[in-house]
């Protein structure tokens, strides 16, 4: 419960709001998809709920990706998922949800580029393949350390998602922060209408226990759950070529069994895919041949059959493609 004086910007809030006996504004409340009142929904009336709902109004899939602990590869898998579908003709945005750690623009090279505005909005940073990209990190200078309160990480998932130009596309991907709190809860209430959840977790217990609960998180959203990814899932030796279960293996699975949701695959430790990450390449392209991508790959085929759609692969020039955006830059 917390009180606070209302500025004009609440004011919409407080109407809404009144007639709550908790006191909570529900907007910013950690606690939004726990809560039983039916009234809660009211916030999607607010204005800025509405226009969210607009900017993304020709989004086809949006897929939000999570996973309870962060260095589990959340952000890579996240990257990676969008490069392969955007080699298959796809047109994808990815959304940096990750304020404190955003690495989206690092591991698609273009951390050097900066989001620009136009009187209509946000314009997202062109990526390889002709990705889209908002994230902080084409916001902010690398040395910039921001402490992020919580008004502000509420107001910054407002400006990217209800003022940003994003066009037609066909998949908004979302990399989601570490954990279940308030920026999780705050992106999730601006999706409800989103395809479905994708969970990643490394095989340990430990980081399958945590993305438990994000998958939980997506069920009290009435959010469908795409699936589960075991990542980082056994090292392929790049001397031999053998696999050395490094995190154990299975984790992904048994979560899946778990929540009841379907496995969508292991994607193997490759020290390769740690560089292309370190130095912007992007691996699912360069490393076309590798099991790493391989598995992005079947795991995109269940997604998208889970989808609906046709899983055959377009045949895009992805040359092509890189070109386009190269002479957009
Ligand atoms: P998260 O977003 O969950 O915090 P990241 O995606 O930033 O995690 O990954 C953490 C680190 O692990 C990064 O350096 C990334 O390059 C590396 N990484 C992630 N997945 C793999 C993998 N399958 N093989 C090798 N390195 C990986």
């Amino acid at each position: 419960m917390r009180e606070r004086r209302a500025s004009a910007v609440d004011r919409d809030i407080l109407q809404l709001n009144v007639d709550f006996n908790c006191g909570r504004w529900c907007e910013s409340c950690e606690k939004f998809f726990d809560c039983d009142d039916p009234k809660r929904f009211m916030i999607y009336e607010r204005r800025r709920m509405q226009k969210a709902r607009e900017a993304l109004s020709q989004v086809k899939y949006k897929i939000p990706v999570a996973g309870g602990k962060g260095g589990v590869g959340k952000s890579t898998t996240t990257a990676n998922l969008g490069m392969g579908l955007a080699m298959r003709g796809h047109k994808v945005t990815i959304l940096d949800q990750d304020f404190d750690g955003a690495c989206i623009p690092k591991m698609l090279g273009i951390l050097e580029k900066r989001m620009e505005m136009c009187p209509q909005g946000l314009l997202p940073v062109e990526g390889p393949l002709g990705i889209h990209v908002l994230s902080m990190g084409n916001i902010l200078k690398n040395e910039d350390v921001l402490t992020w309160f919580h008004d502000m990480r509420r107001g910054a998932t407002e400006e990217f998602l209800s003022h940003t130009l994003f066009g037609k596309r066909d998949f908004l991907l979302v990399d989601l922060p570490p954990g279940t709190s308030s920026d999780t809860v705050n992106t999730l209430q601006f999706l409800p209408d989103a395809a479905g959840m994708v969970v990643v977790t490394i095989p340990s217990q430990v980081s399958q226990g945590i993305a438990y609960k994000a998958a939980m998180l997506a069920k009290k959203a009435g959010m469908r759950i795409l699936g589960v990814i075991e990542n980082m899932s056994g090292y392929i030796c790049e001397a031999c070529g053998g696999i050395e279960y490094i995190f154990q293996k299975g984790g992904g699975e048994f979560l899946a069994e778990e929540v009841d949701v379907p496995f969508l695959g292991r994607i193997p430790l490759d020290a390769r895919l740690t560089r292309a990450a370190d130095h912007g390449t992007p691996f699912v392209h360069a490393f076309a041949e590798s099991e790493a991508s391989k598995a992005v790959h079947q795991i995109i085929d269940r997604i998208l059959a889970q989808l609906g759609d046709n899983i055959q692969r377009r045949n895009a020039d992805t040359a092509a493609l890189a070109e386009e955006a190269e002479t957009r830059k």
